[in-house]
């Protein structure tokens, strides 16, 4: 006969942020937390690292300071040789390695943490769940918190698996001369038309740079082969470093709006749940946004309200995010001009990834702006013409 279970109050499972920031709500709460984590921190996690230090100091009252390898100053925008660029106030973007930063999340839970436990099935009894880890170990709990990223197996399990529409990310850390990470040491440059439904990027990480591309649907091989012959161009050479490559599950209107995030018991969070932004990629904020409201749920006693409070705070938005990343990926060009490059609504952008603002505010300051942009483009189109005569 097997041994009683260890049994707590809630099992986490997975410790990236949105494991990490659950465990950190639920344990400062009094309540007895187990973190089940797969690997052995600090371990390396395939990820841009652009963070908004904004963000994080409205939701911890902890600093992220030591684990902030670079402050974003400019961000930058191309399309077609076309650059865009633009100034951020301090503390709106900064740059994270995410064996770091992971770390220093579940560094501040007051949760017991088991490294090299993965997760390999979920039970769900009408008073309990229990959680049996790929080494045969049981444990048992009142709720469970599925945070265990984009291939979840605690989705899996409960029968909450759905299709993610899926993006093909990968990301190199790349050292780079002198010359050119002194060019983006407080520089974000994103580029877009060089891959179909995607785009690449260039961030400062401090003593080198993350590099990477992502699409939506990329012929085999074409991220690489894009991926190398961009970065030629700006004197970045990716020959024998190592290519991480990692899913991003966007999420979809068709696929996640109204897909279920939870169980009596147990509740996803973060990529488990599909929650990456539907243009962008960006998937930190909203894991931990999720991981808070999930900890908020069960502290309350009411974890039925968790989808609820994921609707509002985050699908809702996502909602337009996703009609936008639409048009955007069809219309690069026209998109680039009436949106990238018009201030007010670049400005919204950045609000949004502080999370001070929401999709749909993000389109009305678009719209708007768009006649005083325009009125205001079609001014300095003419004036050059007129000293011309
Ligand atoms: C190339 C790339 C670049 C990106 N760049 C950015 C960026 O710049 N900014 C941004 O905001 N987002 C970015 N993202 C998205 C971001 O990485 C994710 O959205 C974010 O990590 C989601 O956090 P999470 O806590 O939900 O899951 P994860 O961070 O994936 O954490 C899941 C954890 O669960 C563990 N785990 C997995 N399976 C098991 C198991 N069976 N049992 C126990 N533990 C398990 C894993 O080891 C991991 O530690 C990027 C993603 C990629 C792929």
């Amino acid at each position: 006969m097997s041994a009683t279970p260890e049994s707590y109050d809630v099992i986490i499972a997975g410790a990236g942020p949105g494991g990490g920031t659950a465990a950190y709500f639920l344990s400062q709460a009094g309540l007895d937390v187990l973190v089940l984590e797969k690997e052995t921190f600090p371990r390396y996690k395939t990820c841009g690292g652009g963070v908004s230090p904004a963000f994080l100091a409205q939701v911890f009252p902890f600093s992220f300071e030591p684990v902030l390898c670079s402050h974003v100053r400019t961000a930058s925008y191309e399309l077609g040789g076309q650059r865009v660029s633009m100034p951020l106030p301090p503390g709106k973007i900064g740059m994270v390695m995410r064996a770091d930063f992971d770390a220093h999340i579940l560094a501040h839970a007051r949760a017991d943490v088991r490294f090299g436990a993965a997760v390999k099935e979920v039970s769900e009894l009408t008073d309990r769940v229990t959680v049996t880890t790929r080494d045969g170990r049981r444990y048992q709990a009142c709720y469970l918190i599925g945070s265990d990223g984009a291939s979840s197996i605690v989705a899996r399990s409960l029968g909450l698996q759905r299709r993610h529409k899926m993006m093909a990310a990968i990301e190199i850390e790349a050292p780079a001369s002198e010359a050119v990470r002194a060019a983006f040491q407080d520089h974000a440059l994103f580029i877009f038309g060089e891959i179909k439904n995607g785009y690449l990027w260039i961030f400062p990480k401090g003593d080198h740079l993350s590099v990477g591309i992502g699409a939506l649907g990329p012929r085999p091989g074409e991220l690489q082969a894009r991926l190398r012959q961009v970065m030629q161009r700006f004197s970045i050479t990716l020959d024998g470093l190592t290519f991480h490559g990692h899913p991003i599950p966007l999420y979809s209107l068709r696929r996640q709006a109204r897909a279920p995030i939870t169980t009596r018991r147990c509740l996803l969070v973060g990529d488990a749940a599909g929650l990456v932004d539907p243009l962008t990629g960006e998937g930190i904020r909203m894991a931990i946004k999720s991981g808070r409201l999930a900890a908020q749920a069960l502290l309350a006693g009411r974890p039925e309200r968790y989808p609820q409070l994921v609707e509002r705070a985050i699908r809702r938005s996502h909602n337009f995010g996703a009609v936008l990343a639409r048009v955007f990926y069809r219309f690069p060009k026209a998109c680039f001009y009436l949106g990238v490059r018009n201030p007010a609504a670049s400005h919204a952008f950045i609000d949004l990834l502080s999370d001070r603002t929401s999709y749909p505010q993000v389109i009305a300051r678009l719209f708007g702006s768009m006649p005083f942009f325009l009125a205001r483009q079609t001014l300095q189109a003419l004036v050059p013409q007129r000293s011309s005569h």
